[in-house]
């Protein structure tokens, strides 16, 4: 057998668990821009709930002109990383944009979310720390404890009672780490920030809160769920990504001054990678500036989660994303299928990127979307899962 032989056998099991994935590319058509909304595959336009472009910022076309002339006035790239050529005048006003928009002391900039991530465990916890986890966090954080070198440790998914107790029992490390999502990104509940707080400033651990499907989504003016507590803490670590509300790319931690000179010092995904490209950070600032002065974008968001709510409430939805859990990879699978020739653009989410047998479709809902979509959805799903199947 060829010495890569192992690879098409890997790919043959995969498939015959219905776990291999392939990718659609969308159509080089008028009409490709991502405006939140719309998709073109296979020559056809489908109304979409699979992306993660929250407010149709990602095809604004004030967003992209910021992006271009950023381009034009600061390079296609950066040609090397933050420390070394990478820092433009733009990439620092965004991270003083970001701080004041977190309220914050300062922010840091990463290539992505992964990186942003994976560089602040692995920065924040070594060897003789712990890091302990909600069980569904994001596979970026789960790999940055990895690398880490620390201890894990994993509590069930929202139970506070037992990251209590992981606390307590894992009092002799040097540091502990509190990890997890705000708003979850395959299952679109949200985790209670509060009370995090109090237990982890309480046993003297850092919190990690990230906060991916929650920038420009939820809380005061879309500023993330950590905007609603009442008291700052400093070790409250807040993460957000560019690439989701924002509409562009990167990712950022927002904390204090000596946290994020700490990180711009020690985070390897930050040091060791080239500097996110103008484009991506001068569309960024626009979508924040956007954010900010176009309030009516969160409340069209919001308005839209409260229709599906009313008009599916079977599927106790909590948030823009809503999960429809089905079990089996093959039956996810068949109902992507279902959708899409209603015209209706979901997407099939199997393991690993969800736990065994709780494969589903995930729905996200944009401010883009009319009432119109979001009534042809409902119908879709009222036709397609038999009530009570779902959650
Ligand atoms: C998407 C996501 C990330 C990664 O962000 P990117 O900018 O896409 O790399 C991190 N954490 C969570 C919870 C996410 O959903």
């Amino acid at each position: 057998m060829a010495t890569l032989g192992w690879i098409g056998q890997t790919l043959g099991e995969l498939s015959s668990q219905d776990l291999l994935r392939t990718e659609t590319v969308l159509g080089a058509e008028s009409g490709l821009i991502p405006d939140g909304r719309t998709l073109l595959a296979d020559g056809r336009q489908y109304i979409c709930f699979s992306s993660n472009n929250y407010l149709g910022l990602a095809g604004d076309e004030r967003v992209r002109r910021a992006a271009a002339e950023a381009a034009m006035r600061f390079g296609a790239g950066t040609g090397a990383s933050r420390l070394i050529t990478g820092t433009t005048a733009l990439h620092r006003r965004l991270e003083e944009a970001l701080a004041e928009f977190k309220g914050t002391e300062d922010a840091v900039v990463f290539a992505s979310g992964y990186h942003a991530g994976l560089g602040v465990v692995s920065a924040l916890a070594g060897e003789g720390d712990v890091v302990i986890l909600d069980k569904l966090s994001h596979a970026c954080l789960i790999d940055g404890a990895r690398v880490s070198g620390a201890r894990i440790r994993v509590y069930p998914h929202l139970d506070i009672e037992r990251l209590q107790e992981l606390l307590c029992r894992e009092g002799s490390a040097r540091r502990r780490l509190v990890v997890t999502d705000s708003l979850f990104s395959m299952d679109g509940d949200i985790a209670p920030v509060k009370e995090l707080v109090r237990i982890a400033a309480r046993y003297g651990a850092m919190l990690l809160l990230d906060e991916a499907h929650a920038t420009g989504t939820l809380g005061p003016q879309g500023r993330g769920l950590a905007a609603e507590l009442k008291e700052s803490w400093d070790g409250l670590i807040q993460m957000g990504t560019l690439s989701k509300a924002l509409g562009s790319a990167g990712g950022f931690i927002a904390g204090t001054k000596e946290l994020c000179l700490y990180l711009r010092n020690s985070a390897r995904s930050y040091i060791f990678t080239t500097a996110p490209p103008p484009a991506a950070i001068g569309a960024a600032l626009e979508a924040l500036r956007i954010i900010r002065s176009e309030p009516e974008l969160i409340e069209r968001l919001r308005s839209n989660v409260e229709r599906l709510a009313s008009l599916c409430p079977e599927l106790h939805v909590k948030s823009h994303i809503v999960p429809i859990v089905v079990g089996p990879a093959a039956r996810a699978l068949e109902l992507q299928k279902a959708f899409r020739e209603r015209g209706i653009w979901v997407n099939a989410v199997r393991p690993p990127a969800v736990p065994h047998n709780k494969s589903r479709l995930r729905i996200s809902l944009t401010a883009a979307h009319t009432a119109e979509d979001i009534g042809a959805l409902a119908s879709v799903i009222r036709e397609l899962i038999p009530l009570g199947s779902s959650g």
